[in-house]
């Protein structure tokens, strides 16, 4: 690796773990981590604030209009404040598959995250990035699990964050459909670009998605 500024797509399905190893990758590279689901999350948990029917086109691209997204220190801001408990919640991820098919709002996120790519290294994981944001990102990966060992995944991060028991099976189901809408929708579907790795996670521990990562960016040096 020089010195010039480089960047590194990151695909896959909801809990395939790749946020936790992006940000990890982040850290040891020392590069910036863009969250782009979080930035999805954050319209969609604002559409439900303002009690906005999430299947509501219009509703939701007259509020776009007034939306200002931005990351500082690895915290999302929302019109200038911090949501980055609040889009985490069940709500906002049963939702959010709605929110991410609209054109307008695809549109509006994807000049933004190529415009924060553009002066400096980073690492940004999504569903669209190999493909459509930066499809000619230095280093393209696409991580991914299997269904049960993500709703496993899920299902403890919920237990962790104290949120109200939901059963295992609802979780499945959710990840089912989230995967369908994300892969199906017309604009910027959930693909496996032809120029990307792929990483199983299934039953490999986050050190060691981590270094598979990091061997292949820095060549093993
Ligand atoms: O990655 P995460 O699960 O937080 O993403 C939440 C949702 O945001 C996804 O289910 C998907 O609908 C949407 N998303 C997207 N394009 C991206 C990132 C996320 O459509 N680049």
């Amino acid at each position: 690796m020089n010195n010039r500024n480089y960047s590194i797509a990151i695909d896959g399905p909801s809990a395939s773990g790749k946020s936790t190893i992006a940000k990890k990758v982040s850290q040891r590279l020392n590069i910036e981590y863009i969250d782009t689901g979080a930035m999805y999350r954050a319209i969609t948990y604002k559409v439900l604030s303002n009690n906005i029917d999430p299947l509501d086109v219009q509703s939701v691209t007259d509020l776009l209009k007034t939306t200002e997204i931005d990351f500082i220190d690895n915290s999302i801001y929302l019109d200038g404040t911090i949501v980055d408990n609040e889009i985490r919640e069940n709500v906002v991820s049963n939702n959010v598959s709605y929110i991410a098919k609209i054109k307008e709002v695809r549109d509006k996120l994807v000049k933004l995250q190529q415009f924060m790519s553009r002066t400096k290294s980073i690492i940004m994981d999504g569903r669209d990035i190999g493909t459509v944001v930066l499809p000619n990102a230095d280093y393209k990966f696409f991580v991914t699990a299997s269904v049960k060992e993500r709703a496993n995944r899920r299902y403890q991060e919920l237990l962790d964050r104290g949120e109200k028991l939901i059963s295992l099976d609802s979780i499945i189901a959710d990840i089912i459909r989230r995967d369908e809408i994300d892969s199906n929708r017309e604009i910027g579907p959930l693909r496996q670009s032809e120029d990307s790795y792929v990483l199983d996670t299934t039953s490999k521990s986050i050190e060691e998605s981590v270094n598979y990562i990091i061997t292949i960016v820095t060549g093993g040096n």
